[in-house]
């Protein structure tokens, strides 16, 4: 069992240094069911790749909201940003490993396409899905959706 709730915060504080000059706005909201059913080094690196991707393609002074929801179908994160959007033609195939849309490819912006390839394999490991919504120049939301078994009521008391 994982506690989303210090990992998100963790995260969102680096993704605070990494925006660094850009100073984007950041937003968190973390709802009271936090705990979630599965491998906290995967479900890290999972949230990273989405909250780093908001930071790095999102302009100066832009805003990047983050939220964790629950309600009866699951618990939801959605990463929103109001960055730079994707090209509707891109997103079926932004998980791909590699895939990079435009202008990612041809910009000085580094990467290598393989941050949605590893959120698409750790959502699979832990029977979620990724909802992507975007436009050009209006910003992106990720959304990644848990069914409701992988929630936690507490975590296992530790062996004594
Ligand atoms: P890496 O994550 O391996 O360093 P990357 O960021 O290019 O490289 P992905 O995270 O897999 O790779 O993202 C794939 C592509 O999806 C990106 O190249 C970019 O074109 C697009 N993308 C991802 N997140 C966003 C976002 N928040 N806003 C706009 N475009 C995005
Ligand atoms: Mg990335």
């Amino acid at each position: 069992v994982t506690d989303v709730k210090g990992m998100i915060n963790q995260i969102c504080h680096d993704a605070r240094a990494l925006s660094g000059e850009k100073g984007h706005e950041f937003t968190v909201n973390i709802s009271e069911r936090h705990l979630l059913r599965g491998d906290e080094s995967q479900l890290r690196s999972a949230f990273s790749n989405l909250i780093f991707n908001a930071v790095k393609y999102t302009p100066a002074g832009g805003q990047i909201t983050v939220t964790w929801n629950t309600d009866r179908e699951g618990a939801h994160l959605s990463v929103k940003d109001t960055g730079i959007g994707i090209d509707p033609v891109h997103i079926p195939r932004l998980t791909e490993r590699f895939y990079r849309a435009d202008p990612s490819r041809h910009k000085e912006t580094g990467g290598t396409g393989l941050g949605l390839a590893i959120v698409k394999h750790v959502l699979l490991n832990h029977d979620g899905k990724l909802d992507i919504r975007s436009r050009i120049g209006d910003g992106s939301e990720f959304i990644c959706h848990f069914p409701r078994e992988r929630l936690a009521e507490q975590l296992p008391e530790t062996a004594s």
